[in-house]
């Protein structure tokens, strides 16, 4: 398995693998947008028939994770990926053996459950894997990286407790000061670990943003201090959510062929995305119902063919914050797939959007292709989240978060007869305590562990937002 770049200069599948800069899954790992400015992509999408599907049903997280992973890693030796992995996804990680358990609430209707992780939010169950991978592949090459990020909230935390105690890794993370919900910024800096380092910035999290731009331009600092990072563009993090569209579909089925939708709540396209791939794959998924709240730039897409970005101005602050964004990153990896990986094609449609902020498809074949690729699309408001939220407690008794309401919102109003459908739970209610109490008038239960969490001492430099002063930061505590 050799990965090319979205924008790079060969067809998928045709010329070789040293003429279309083809690499092996180790080099993309660390690597964050391609040298030309695209993201990185298999050269093709694996293929599973009934057979395959057969063997993984009864595998259990861990087997499963493996074999997927497999598919997609192939330089790292099996034993070596069999002991990043087994430690990974574990009971004591992720409070359930199932990792990401399904739960059932009527016949037909179910959350699969995947913020069980630490900061109980989806991307913990990349992102441990991630840090793992980051061990391993340093380890051997005998590098080590110094991880700088901006957080408003969810992604940081999940990187920090992947991350912390980790060889060969340092975490610099900027949030800013004072604008988190107070259970966020003490998960993040309670922790004690040696090798991350919170930096609470005097400013907004566009200026927090702003100054990961500036140092990691200056391609001196960059390459002298070993600077990466583990956003949402990360490759490896796609993967292992492919991993749990297949737990949940097994799950949610018990023979062959059986179909099942998704409903996905979406911000930067990597969750859906994941579940694209695995319908890619072979796994019988219906419809990925692609969710978002007030910022709809997908469902507009999905709706119209037109792809038009939002400047930051127009974002909407929302209750479901972490689906407030502009543009979707790995949306770019989508269309590559819709027009059967011509990296030129993919070139022009994002100097299209460099150049006026949008590309229309409207009334092209191209559009046709993305009609038949499984997506239907809605968004929900911030009126709907609180009914949802509600609505769900009266029914089954169970109270969920802002976001996987807004995928229930949407995926109900898509839901059809004989199809299960599963809502991807992607926080717990314990992250949104503002919202959940609007909804049901009470704050919402924390799990064993986290209820005193606020109480705990804290460790964080507080700083201008100012990019010089940062560097100088790293620079000390980098040797
Ligand atoms: C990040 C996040 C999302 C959006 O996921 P994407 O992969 O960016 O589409 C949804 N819900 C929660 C709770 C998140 O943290």
């Amino acid at each position: 398995m050799k990965y090319i770049s979205t924008r790079g200069p060969a067809a998928r599948g045709k010329g070789d693998a040293a003429a279309s800069g083809a690499k092996p899954f180790c080099d993309i790992l660390l690597e964050g947008l391609a040298p030309d400015g695209g993201l990185a992509v298999p050269q093709a999408y694996p293929r599973l028939d009934a057979a395959d599907l057969r063997r993984l049903r009864p595998l259990g997280y861990r087997d499963l994770a493996f074999e997927i992973l497999s598919l997609y890693i192939d330089d790292i030796a099996p034993a070596d990926l069999r002991a990043i992995v087994d430690p990974t996804y574990t009971k004591a990680t992720f409070r359930s053996d199932d990792i990401t358990p399904l739960k059932l609430l009527e016949p037909g209707l179910a959350l699969l459950q995947l913020s069980h992780g630490p900061t109980l939010a989806f991307k913990d169950v990349a992102m441990q894997l991630l840090g793992n991978l980051f061990e391993h592949v340093l380890g051997r090459r005998g590098e080590s990286l110094n991880i700088l990020g901006a957080t408003s909230g969810d992604t940081g935390s999940a990187a920090e407790y992947a991350m912390r105690g980790k060889k060969n890794v340092r975490v610099f993370m900027l949030s800013p000061l004072g604008k988190m919900s107070p259970f966020q910024a003490a998960q993040m800096y309670s922790l004690q670990d040696p090798n991350i380092f919170n930096i609470a910035v005097r400013g907004v999290f566009d200026e927090a943003q702003d100054i990961v731009k500036a140092v990691s331009n200056d391609l001196d600092f960059k390459a002298k201090y070993r600077i990466g990072s583990v956003n949402s563009i990360n490759w490896a993090r796609l993967v292992a959510q492919v991993v749990y569209y297949f737990k949940g579909y097994f799950a949610a089925t018990k023979g062959e062929g059986e179909e099942v939708s998704f409903s996905v709540p979406t911000g930067n396209f990597g969750n859906i995305f994941a579940g694209y791939i695995a319908r890619r794959m072979g796994l019988p998924v219906r419809r990925l119902v692609l969710a978002t709240n007030e910022n709809n730039v997908l469902e507009e897409f999905f709706d119209s063919g037109a792809y038009r970005v939002r400047k930051s101005s127009e974002v909407f602050e929302t209750s479901s914050p972490s689906m407030d964004i502009s543009k979707a990153s790995n949306f770019e990896r989508y269309m590559h797939d819709i027009v059967g990986g011509d990296g030129a094609r993919v070139r022009e449609l994002w100097a299209q959007v460099d150049h006026s902020g949008q590309f229309d498809l409207a009334g092209t074949p191209l559009f046709e292709r993305v009609r038949a690729s499984g997506f239907v699309a809605g968004h929900s408001t911030h009126s709907d989240r609180v009914a949802t939220i509600r609505d769900i407690e009266a029914r089954f008794g169970y109270v969920v978060d802002t976001h996987t309401a807004d995928g229930i919102k949407v995926g109900l109003a898509h839901r059809e007869p004989g199809v299960p459908l599963v809502c991807l739970e992607t926080a717990l209610a314990a992250k949104f305590d503002a919202a959940v109490r609007e909804a049901v008038g009470r704050s919402p239960d924390r799990p064993a562990g986290y209820e005193n969490i606020e109480r705990l001492p804290q460790r964080c430099e507080v700083m201008d937002a100012d990019a010089e002063a940062i560097k100088a930061f790293i620079a000390a505590r980098v040797s």
